[in-house]
């Protein structure tokens, strides 16, 4: 938790290049040094070469956002990622314009200057009778367990990506279109004289808001203001505008913008006794979206990698192989980083030529579905996988009842290890609170992290990496996979609209 800490409360939220996410990063090497890691760096890869565009450094210093009229309200809101300032106080009467089409441009075209624009209709809110939060049930893990064909039904969807107005629309168009598209509709918004947009979260209530994706692609130095707002107040405004009562709103958006677009990934090593040069993986994602202070996705997660490594560096265990520890910048912008290290050290998915360190590889650990414990594993159809993950969960009864589930899952950076034949896995994980209240949220913060959840799953993760460590094989592969193209590859990872 001590990691966590610092993760969050001290250098969080780690937007990836943002100036928060390099400090936070510096502070993660010298920790790692300070418990006397090998070859302890942050491995750097560029971002200009990225097809939804470089990431440029930015950060927010400073929001306001009220209604001022018919009464004064504060409105909790978040400015959407790598969106430009207001440049001052900005006051404007509000008006409602949801941008599916051509023709919706058309429509609106002249009558929203000097207005802040509502991009979607009123925000349903049913009653929440289901709890916030849950573990899964013995039913749940059994019926996980029993599945027989690896489906994708695992991963977690996209939240963060596009609004709930154009959604169906923007679905229904290939990514090249969609790029396209949207591209039209930040320069209508700049080109109608709009003072900033408007939206609310599709999903979150009581004061929770799940970010609306980001604005980083063009220009985003010239991209008309953005912000998310939490639900119940963007519905109290609009049904004051649906009925005729004349409605003002302020907002005061500083955001600052750095042209620094060079990533970096964390990487430190355990040096393997006999045989160094196979290496075992532990990772997680070390970036994070800025509307809290990314400790559920994925303060959490790196918390863990590194407390593994802490684990089996004090004690001192002869391992053979090398363990290794990555955790990466640039998954929320379409898991970036594990793919560029993989790209780099592995083999290019595009032309799948597999290098010496590809051969050397034994397989990856991952963990990025929040604060819950670990209760089982994915074997992400690798079947071969299956007894000698149940010998591992073996002695860990009393901790996990250790489902195996033949199961895929995805949105995240094992993904990336994966497309290249390489044994990546993500560990189930019990839900929480983390698709309710703190995935990509302004609420995923410190505390909704759970402290013997966080030590439950350093320790598992421990064993397992451990244990490939020093059994005499590395761990079975699937089929190497055949060259992946271009543009299906970017397509098979959801067209760049962000990772778990
Ligand atoms: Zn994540």
């Amino acid at each position: 938790m001590d990691l966590v800490w610092n993760l969050t409360d001290r250098y969080g939220p780690r937007l990836t290049n943002s100036p928060q996410f390099r400090e936070a990063g510096d502070w993660a090497v010298g920790q790692l040094k300070e418990w006397g890691l090998a070859n302890v760096k942050l491995e750097p890869w560029p971002t200009k070469d990225v097809p939804s565009g470089a990431i440029p450094g930015w950060q927010v210093k400073g929001y306001s956002g009220a209604m001022i009229a018919p009464s004064y309200m504060p409105i909790i809101g978040v400015p959407i990622a790598w969106t430009k300032g207001t440049d001052g106080p900005v006051t404007g009467e509000v008006a409602t314009a949801t941008i599916d089409t051509q023709a919706d441009m058309d429509k609106y075209h002249g009558k929203l200057k000097g207005k802040i624009v509502f991009t979607a209709p009123l925000a349903e809110l049913p009653f929440p009778s289901a709890p916030l939060a849950s573990r899964y049930t013995k039913e749940q893990l059994e019926e996980l367990e029993t599945e027989l064909i690896p489906s994708g039904r695992g991963g977690r969807g996209g939240a963060a990506g596009v609004g709930r107005g154009g959604f169906a629309a923007l679905a229904a168009m290939t990514p090249e279109e969609r790029t396209a598209f949207q591209e039209k509709q930040r320069n209508f918004w700049k080109d109608e004289g709009v003072l900033l947009t408007v939206t609310a979260s599709a999903r979150g209530e009581s004061g929770t808001l799940f970010g609306g994706g980001a604005a980083r692609r063009g220009d985003p130095t010239q991209n008309t203001p953005s912000v998310s707002i939490t639900a119940e107040h963007y519905n109290r405004i609009l049904r004051l505008v649906e009925r005729n009562v004349p409605v003002k709103l302020q907002f005061d958006i500083k955001t600052e913008f750095d042209n620094n677009t060079e990533s970096f990934n964390v990487i430190a090593e355990i040096p393997g006794t006999t045989k160094p040069n196979e290496v075992v993986l532990v990772g997680a994602h070390f970036d994070s979206w800025h509307y809290g202070t990314g400790a559920t996705d994925n303060a959490a997660g790196s918390a863990v990698a590194m407390e593994v490594m802490r684990i089996l560096k004090s004690l001192n265990l002869k391992m053979d192989r090398t363990v290794r520890l990555g955790l990466w910048g640039g998954e929320e912008e379409g898991l970036l980083g594990s793919a560029a290290y993989v790209k780099q050290h592995f083999a290019d998915p595009e032309t799948m030529k597999p290098t010496a360190e590809h051969d050397n590889f034994s397989g990856y650990f991952n963990i990025d579905n929040g604060t819950g414990r670990i209760r089982g594993i994915y074997l992400q159809g690798n079947e071969m996988m299956r007894p000698i993950f149940e010998a591992w969960f073996a002695p860990l009864k009393d901790m996990t009842p250790g489902a195996i589930t033949i199961r895929d899952t995805g949105g995240t950076d094992h993904q990336s290890f994966d497309r290249v034949g390489l044994p990546g896995f993500q560990f189930v994980q019990d839900q929480m609170d983390y698709n309710t209240r703190t995935h990509h949220s302004n609420m995923d913060v410190y505390d909704r992290v759970q402290p013997q959840d966080m030590a439950q799953m350093a320790v598992i993760e421990a064993m397992f990496v451990y244990n490939a460590a020093t059994r005499p094989e590395k761990l079975p592969r699937k089929d190497l996979p055949a060259a992946q193209p271009a543009a299906g590859g970017r397509g098979g990872r959801g067209g760049g609209r962000g990772g778990n």
